[in-house]
């Protein structure tokens, strides 16, 4: 599915789907169990009527089957992104933009060159693996309670570990 990314956000199109999870091939590498679950997507262009500037707005959920790190079973995860991405116009712009945020006057936004054959279902793929957690662990593991040995619940998780450092 490929579009002019400067054209689609300027006519304020939208895109939207569901295919199977294991149709991202990127997505899936590394994932063992098979990924026959739906992920739904969305992505709409803008432009701002003040600044002129285009944006494409990218979503997407669903779930997708991990490997536990703790008890190495299947993990059920419900996956849902969400993000905003600049376009601008040449490597040029992005090199200015970049410098902007090293000296600390940029923000903290993604900015894409926009490209003539932007393909959608690849942007889409790249947002749920930036999503998919670094260590996936069961809040509490199947047959964990029976097995109070492998219950390590003292321990914070990496996310929540994350979440702190983020505040
Ligand atoms: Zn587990």
């Amino acid at each position: 599915m490929v579009v002019d990314a400067l054209a689609f956000s300027y006519a304020g199109r939208v895109l939207e789907g569901s295919r199977k999870a294991g149709e991202f091939a990127r997505l899936c590498q590394g994932l063992s169990a098979p990924q026959d679950a739906d992920i739904s997507w969305r992505v709409a262009g803008r432009q701002d009527a003040g600044t002129g500037r285009l944006w494409l707005d990218i979503q997407a959920q669903g779930t997708v089957t991990l490997t536990c790190q703790r008890c190495l079973g299947p993990f059920v995860m419900s996956l849902q992104v969400s993000n905003t991405i600049g376009l601008v116009k040449d490597q040029a712009q992005l090199d200015a933009l970049d410098a902007l945020e090293v000296t600390g006057e940029g923000s903290d936004i993604e900015y894409l060159v926009a490209d003539r054959q932007l393909d959608i279902l690849a942007l889409v793929e790249d947002e749920l693996i930036l999503g998919l957690p670094y260590a996936p662990r069961h809040d509490v593991c199947p047959g964990a309670a029976a097995d109070p040995e492998h219950q390590d619940v003292a321990k914070p998780s990496p996310f929540a570990v994350l979440e702190q450092l983020r505040k």
